[in-house]
């Protein structure tokens, strides 16, 4: 079977030893980051070592869900054939309430090429929304707040 014969469905993510635990949370429509016990900074992606003082001592942290934007894009060519129908969606940056900075995407938006600011802006309230991908994958997406 040729790449062109596959059915167009979105790739899910691949939980490792130190995701599981995220991946999980996410699939119970919960918001989990790791948080560094000794310099006090919550981080994401979720790994076992601060990024910022390369501690160990470090514990996952349950998220409010609440965020603001801190930027965004609107994508128009579909990334990945899984993609095609969506375009043109918006794939955002949001500072999480628990100081942290995480890629997503702001859904339930008008992505509107010719006037985004008109329904996005910078420094908007969002909060989480949950897509369920797979019976077993759910990957967390925000929305205006
Ligand atoms: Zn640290």
């Amino acid at each position: 079977m040729t790449q062109q014969q596959r059915p167009a469905v979105k790739p899910v993510p691949i939980p490792t030893p130190e995701t599981d635990f995220y991946w999980e949370k996410c699939q119970q429509h919960e918001l989990w980051v790791r948080k560094c016990n000794d310099c006090n900074q919550a981080y994401f992606y979720p790994r076992d070592i601060c990024p910022d003082c390369f501690s160990r001592n470090t514990a996952w942290v349950q998220c409010s869900g609440k965020g603001t934007l801190h930027t965004f894009g609107i994508v128009v060519r579909p990334p990945h054939r899984g993609w095609a129908e969506d375009v043109p969606f918006v794939v955002a940056m949001v500072d999480l309430e628990e100081g942290c900075r995480m890629p997503t995407n702001l859904v339930e938006v008008e992505a509107d090429l010719n006037n985004p600011g008109e329904h996005i802006r910078v420094g908007m309230l969002v909060e989480v929304v949950w897509e369920d991908r797979t019976d077993k994958v759910s990957l967390p997406m925000f929305k205006p707040a």
